[in-house]
């Protein structure tokens, strides 16, 4: 038995709150956003392991499992939708909210597992078991679709480019968009990009970026990791996104065009511009970024040639 230790809950706004999962057995790395109305809903549902502190989070917040009727996730990679078959187990009257192309991939997830165990080798057990959630639980969306919950308004908005089943969030009354992972990683105040293999694209992320400036939201709520107040950051990855991609192209070019090499090279490189790569987590992160970004670029080679 694994001990919960404190369930960190953090009030974002009235009747919002981040949970921290430990994504990864740490603090601040992955969170899920918890509304605590009348019709209480979760944005984000974690890894299958952030499970049990979610639940544990409903109880210190004194909300009945019964009352959480929706469970919205972002985009299905299993550290944002791997813990929905878990939760709907456990909270009897909740739906999960998924965009319509990654809706059969929470039925079934299967292969969904398989191209995380290949992109993620053997920090695989960290992403838990996921659970095929029943065609009845599961819900999808239009494009705009307003949610009511209690004094909340959740707006969902199409946002593909980190993958093309994303989705975030705007709470229309606040503010507060839910970003996921489509304005990368916000971690201890550093962006940090997000652009994992199989799918990331790069005219796709920069179009949703304006879109979402479009909605001039007055926070950011990472899922990686909490809010941030302002715009900015919208912006800001906008900008730091075209730069990434040079700096893996020039590595490509410079290694030899060979994949390991690169993402080597890379490192390197980033480790003297100060970026986060002597945390192993972060660093294997960055590292799987650089693998999908890398994979974009020679998608883009292939259909020029
Ligand atoms: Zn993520």
């Amino acid at each position: 038995m694994v001990g919960l230790g404190v369930v960190l809950v953090i009030e974002v706004a009235p009747s919002l709150n981040l949970v921290d999962t430990w994504q990864f057995g740490r603090p601040k790395l992955g969170g899920v956003y918890l509304f605590s109305g009348e019709e209480a809903a979760l944005v984000e549902a974690g890894t299958s392991l952030a499970a049990p502190r979610i639940l544990a989070a409903l109880g210190e917040l004194g909300i009945s499992r019964e009352k959480v009727r929706w469970i919205f996730v972002t985009h299905v990679h299993l550290d944002h939708a791997g813990g929905a078959g878990a939760l709907v187990r456990a909270l009897p009257h909740a739906q999960v909210v998924v965009h319509r192309r990654g809706a059969r991939h929470l039925a079934d997830p299967s292969r969904l597992v398989a191209s995380v165990r290949q992109a993620v080798g053997e920090r695989f057990p960290l992403y838990g078991e996921a659970i095929p959630i029943p065609q009845d639980r599961l819900y999808v969306p239009e494009d705009g679709e307003v949610f009511s919950l209690g004094s909340h308004r959740l707006r969902v908005v199409d946002a593909p480019g980190h993958a093309p089943h994303h989705l975030c969030f705007f709470e229309e009354t606040k503010g507060l968009l839910f970003t996921g992972d489509a304005a990368g990683l916000y971690l201890n105040g550093k962006l940090v990009p997000a652009t994992v293999p199989p799918s990331f694209d790069l005219e796709l992320s920069l179009a949703t970026l304006e879109h979402l400036s479009s909605l001039a939201p007055k926070a950011l709520c990472y899922t990686h990791f909490g809010p941030r107040p302002g715009a900015a950051g919208l912006r800001e990855y906008a900008e730091l996104l075209p730069r990434w991609l040079e700096l893996v192209r020039k590595a490509w070019e410079s290694g030899g065009r060979d994949e390991e090499a690169t993402v080597k090279a890379l490192l390197e490189r980033l480790a003297q511009e100060d970026w986060p790569v002597d945390d192993p987590l972060l660093r294997e992160d960055i590292a799987m970024s650089a693998r999908g970004a890398l994979l974009y670029l020679r998608r883009q080679e292939a259909e020029r040639a």
